[in-house]
């Protein structure tokens, strides 16, 4: 159900919850407090599960679709892993059958008022909400390269799909599944492929079928792999690295930096939840109840675990839904 923005000057909407982010896990607390007879909306600033939209084109889920139901829903796959394309017409169809109301294309900018009397203050107008969850995730801020040409045209943060780089040279820097799918893919649709790591070896935790075939094309000289490589710049000549044999330029007719993502600190900051002084820059909540130091204020989903951003994924982070939803009073 899409609600529509209030005019400007109209009286705010007005719900028992509102949460932020329409992905996987804001779907499932959202089902789960309307469950419980309260009103609910899930604002998010782009599509329905707008994270998963962006995901590569066919990716296949590294969870088999039971780990990924919401709601109690069964999510039907021909596939043992899910694609990408079954996830979003499951989300979507779970939405649709709850009649969760939805503010698409509404970007949340920061939150004013006072605990059971809070707005949510969005690019379209406010929300007059008693409680706020925060289900933000933590795909919207690449971690980008601290070189010059980190933002040049040909460097992307994101990968779709492979097609449009056959014959190209393509670099491909990172060492984990998003870096290693990407560059199989592109390899085995005609890219010149060159792997840049950080590190000593691609990174252990590449899943464990993805992993070997990935040793096997970069063994057999049709992936070339750089190790304890570091990028230096990137311009229209090519990407400078330091390699431990010394500097080298690799040609580069396209860039894929897939050196992760980060939750987006600036929405925390503007929504008044403060973080913890540690590794993960953990943004503060009480781990058995979710609530920030905003009282009436939630996180859930993977923006719980701040840097950390494998520390809660859809498979373990659907079940906040429950934990949150059970501690908001019924007027
Ligand atoms: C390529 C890839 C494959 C993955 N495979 C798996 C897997 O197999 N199994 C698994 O369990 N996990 C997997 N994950 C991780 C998983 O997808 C994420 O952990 C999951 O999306 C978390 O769900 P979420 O609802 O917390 O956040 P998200 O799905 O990221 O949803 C957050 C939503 O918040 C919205 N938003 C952000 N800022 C604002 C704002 N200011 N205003 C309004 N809306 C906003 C975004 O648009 C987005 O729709 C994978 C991740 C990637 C990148």
């Amino acid at each position: 159900m899409l609600e529509n923005a209030n005019s400007a000057g109209a009286t705010p909407a007005a719900y028992d919850a509102v949460v932020i982010g329409a992905g996987p896990v804001g779907l499932a607390c959202a089902l789960e407090v309307q469950r419980r007879g309260l009103t609910v909306c899930v604002v998010d600033k782009g599509a329905l599960v707008n994270s998963v939209v962006g995901y590569p084109t066919n990716m296949e889920f590294f969870s088999t679709p039971e780990l990924l139901e919401i709601g109690g829903y069964p999510f039907p796959t021909a596939h043992y892993k899910p694609l990408r394309e079954d996830a979003l017409d499951y989300y979507r169809r779970v939405a649709v059958s709850e009649k969760l109301p939805l503010r698409l294309y509404e970007r949340v900018l920061g939150l004013e008022g006072q605990p059971g009397a809070y707005e949510v203050v969005t690019e379209k107008g406010r929300l007059v909400a008693r409680y706020v969850i925060v289900a933000t995730g933590f795909f919207d801020v690449p971690n980008r390269l601290p070189v010059p040409g980190a933002d040049a045209p040909h460097v992307s943060y994101y990968y779709k799909e492979p097609y449009l780089h056959m014959g190209q040279s393509v670099v491909v820097i990172g060492a984990k599944n998003s870096a290693a799918k990407a560059a199989l893919q592109l390899v085995r649709a005609g890219a010149h492929v060159t792997l840049v790591v950080r590190g000593a070896a691609v990174s252990e935790s590449v899943k464990y079928w993805i992993r070997p075939d990935l040793l096997n094309r970069i063994a057999e000289g049709r992936i070339k792999a750089l190790y304890n490589t570091t990028v230096l710049g990137i311009s229209a000549a090519g990407v400078a690295v330091s390699t431990p044999e010394g500097e080298l330029l690799l040609p580069a007719d396209y860039v894929y930096a897939l050196t992760g993502y980060r939750p987006d600190y600036s929405l925390l900051e503007a929504l008044g939840v403060s973080f913890q002084d540690d590794a993960a820059r953990t943004p503060t909540h009480n781990p058995e109840t979710f609530e920030t130091n905003r009282p009436g204020v939630f996180l859930a989903g993977t923006v719980c675990g701040g840097l950390n951003t494998s520390r809660w994924f859809i498979e373990n982070g659907r079940h906040h839904a429950a934990v949150i939803a059970s501690q908001l009073g019924v007027k």
